[in-house]
């Protein structure tokens, strides 16, 4: 028998949202609506789809390993200097990297809870003590918990503003108090994985004030917004000097030349993206009425997916909704489900109806 780290059974399972052949298979129904891992319900833009295309036949070389354009593309849409971007293998990597690079034994990382599972996984494969904090009964970061959380031994925080798989937001104003109050020794991550859906005034991003800190970075992605989540790209926004820590556990080559490609000619779609966030807030406020209509305390939500406690096991209702042929992501004791296209919330939403008659 090899020997493994100790640990390692303790290291949480990432569980993806169920693919969709995979259900159908499972199932034996034709048309399944995955409203389960927040992506975007639109492919990619034409013009990312053809760079992409033609990124393909530089496939033979590796990848610049330094994300080079892709890197001085994403300074210049923030208007940061390109020593303070960080691109990864989707923002997952640039957490993973970060939790490695800041984290170890004898170290520990506070982060709410339920926030985004990646922190806890980070944190325990880092070998650091997670430190979880309930979302208050509003469902929103406790972030004077989570001051009074940080211990000596700490050395990350994470804040996922909005907060997936709830969908609230802390104002810009009591993140940037956050910060300011956190010690110098502990890096903060600001998680701004579905920052370019919000529409409430009060947010604000963070990537300013990290540059002005050299603890706080920010972790953005092109999964969401961008309908980019198969290709693996994000990345992180900080200081220089503590980039250039952050990222000594990152593998070489891991965002492959097309995915530079990608990302590169997705930021000169701004007029599309904002269209994007305006059909989503839509689509978004619907589901949320819908689903208060029908007696569902629903989180306010300024992401792509709204957030819900059933009276029932949600699992039960889970399963319920999955033999409508409906996907949506069981957490606890919520339901998540990701703001698709018209028709497949409308699809949703038949099936909660479906169900509701099911459960009479
Ligand atoms: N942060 C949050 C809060 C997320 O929900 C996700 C994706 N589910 C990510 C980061 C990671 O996204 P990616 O690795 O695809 O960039």
């Amino acid at each position: 028998m090899p020997t493994f780290r100790p640990d390692l059974e303790s290291i949480p399972r990432y569980v993806p949202g169920r693919p969709i052949d995979e259900v159908a298979r499972e199932l034996g129904i034709e048309s399944i609506d995955k409203l389960a891992s927040n992506e975007s319900p639109e492919p990619p833009f034409p013009a990312v789809i053809e760079a992409v295309a033609s990124a393909a036949s530089t496939l033979n070389r590796y990848p610049d390993s330094s994300c080079y354009d892709l890197t001085r593309a994403i300074g210049s849409h923030l208007g940061v200097p390109p020593d303070a971007v960080w691109v990864g293998a989707g923002s997952s990597e640039i957490l993973r990297c970060t939790a490695l690079s800041v984290g170890g034994p004898g170290t520990s990382a506070v982060y709410a809870k339920p926030s985004f599972v990646m922190y806890t996984i980070s944190t325990v494969i880092s070998g650091s003590e997670p430190l979880e904090v309930p979302l208050t009964a509003a469902f929103d970061h406790d972030l004077d918990a989570m001051l009074g959380t940080i211990r000596p031994d700490t050395t990350l925080v994470y804040v996922c503003n909005p907060n997936n798989p709830t969908g609230g937001i802390r104002s810009g104003v009591d993140v940037g108090a956050f910060i300011d109050a956190v010690p110098s020794t502990v890096t903060v991550i600001i998680d701004e994985a579905y920052a370019e859906y919000v529409t409430d005034a009060s947010y604000a991003s963070m990537v300013s004030l990290a540059l002005e800190r050299d603890n706080v970075l920010v972790a953005r992605t092109f999964s969401k917004i961008y309908g980019l989540a198969g290709l693996r790209v994000g990345y992180g926004v900080g200081a220089p000097e503590l980039l250039a820590k952050l990222r000594r556990t990152q593998a070489p080559f891991t965002v492959n030349a097309p995915a530079q490609a990608a990302g590169i000619e997705a930021l000169r779609h701004q007029p599309e993206v904002e269209q994007r966030r305006v059909e989503n807030a839509e689509s978004r406020q619907h589901m949320t009425d819908e689903l208060t209509d029908r007696g569902f305390e629903v989180a306010p939500s300024e992401a792509n997916f709204v957030y819900f406690e059933p009276d029932i096991d949600a699992s039960v209702l889970g399963d319920a909704l999955l033999r409508q042929g409906v996907i949506v992501r069981v957490l606890g004791g919520g339901i998540r489900v990701t703001v698709g296209t018209r028709k497949e919330n409308q699809r949703f939403l038949d099936a909660i109806d479906a169900v509701g008659a099911e459960h009479a």
